[in-house]
């Protein structure tokens, strides 16, 4: 192995052969991905952004592996926090295997479509500043994996679920082992400086442009079903007892139609809804006693509730009156 300057990075062991490693996209706690270890065979369980390839790798030399020993890499969804670092990590894992859901893998092959989608939704200057370059993934290195399909990594083995709702590209990793499941966005986003209330917070990203809430709840359905013990979630970490999270995330996924179809005839309509999803979020967290202020709450949830106005707009203008 080759000498690299230390590189400071938080892995956080949970146990279960799981490790979950900040990807530091904008701050500490915003995304992770998932290293998973199991008798010297390693998968990514997402993989970051380009950007954030010295630190996956960093992480597996502090396993005492190297890059040899990732037999997967497996992006939850090809959205770019999740799979813009696959390509370079690919080609940095000589070893592995891209699984991807199959409405995913073309984009895995010819990311050309993924950046443009990106560029729109964030700007091509703040694009660059973000995701860095995409890199394609050689076509037959790439596994297009259904709901229901099993592999195995060291002595345990994972299987696909198929999970619209987020994004219709969405699987999510169900690993018997930990009893637990590998969520991406399905299970939603849970920011550490916002667990500090009576209950702990939770909410959909409801990011463009394949919301679709129906698809969503018979999802939560699918993994509630597997009665899991803990959800590793990208945004961010490990999350045990899910069921409370779970109602939640329910019912902020109703409130979030319900308050997008309020405002469906609205001037201004993306702007105005922005502002209905933050004050949302404050009024649940106050309620809650969180110990943060409304503007600590704006300075976290500022980028979601952006996103998740534009993802709301755009659900609006494909609902038929
Ligand atoms: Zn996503």
């Amino acid at each position: 192995m080759s000498e690299t300057p230390a590189l400071s990075v938080r892995l956080f062991d949970l146990g279960h052969g799981v490790n979950c490693l900040d990807t530091e996209l904008q701050r500490p706690g915003l995304a992770s991905c998932y290293l998973l270890v199991d008798e010297g065979e390693a998968a990514f369980i997402d993989c970051g952004t380009a950007n954030s390839l010295p630190l996956l790798l960093t992480a597996l030399r502090r396993k005492g592996l190297d890059s040899d020993a990732v037999r997967y890499v497996i992006p939850t969804h090809v959205h770019l926090d999740h799979a813009g670092g696959a390509g370079a990590l690919m080609a940095a894992c000589s070893q592995a295997s891209l699984l991807v859901h199959p409405r995913g893998a073309r984009h895995m092959i010819d990311p050309g479509k993924l950046q443009q989608g990106a560029e729109a939704v964030y700007g091509e200057e703040r694009f660059a500043a973000l995701f860095g370059q995409l890199q394609a993934v050689p076509e037959q290195r790439v596994v297009s994996a259904g709901d229901g399909q099993r592999f195995s990594l060291g002595r345990r083995e994972l299987e696909t679920i198929d999970t619209p709702g987020h994004a219709r590209h969405h699987f999510c990793i169900h690993d018997p082992a930990s009893n637990g499941i590998f969520t991406g966005d399905t299970f939603g986003a849970s920011y550490p400086e916002l667990n500090c209330g009576r209950a702990r917070f939770i909410f959909p990203p409801t990011t463009p442009i394949q919301f679709d809430p129906e698809a969503w709840f018979e999802s939560l359905d699918k993994l509630m079903a597997l009665a899991p013990q803990r959800m590793y979630l990208t945004h961010f970490g490990m999350q045990e007892e899910p069921e409370p999270l779970a109602a939640l995330l329910r019912q902020f996924i109703e409130e979030y139609a319900d308050l997008a179809r309020e405002r469906a005839g609205q001037e201004q309509r993306q702007a105005a809804l922005e502002s209905a999803l933050m004050q949302h979020s404050i009024n649940y967290l106050l309620d809650q006693q969180c110990g943060c202020s409304p503007d600590q709450i704006r300075d976290v949830l500022a980028m979601d509730m952006a996103l998740n106005a534009q993802g709301l707009d755009h659900w609006l203008s494909t609902q038929t009156p």
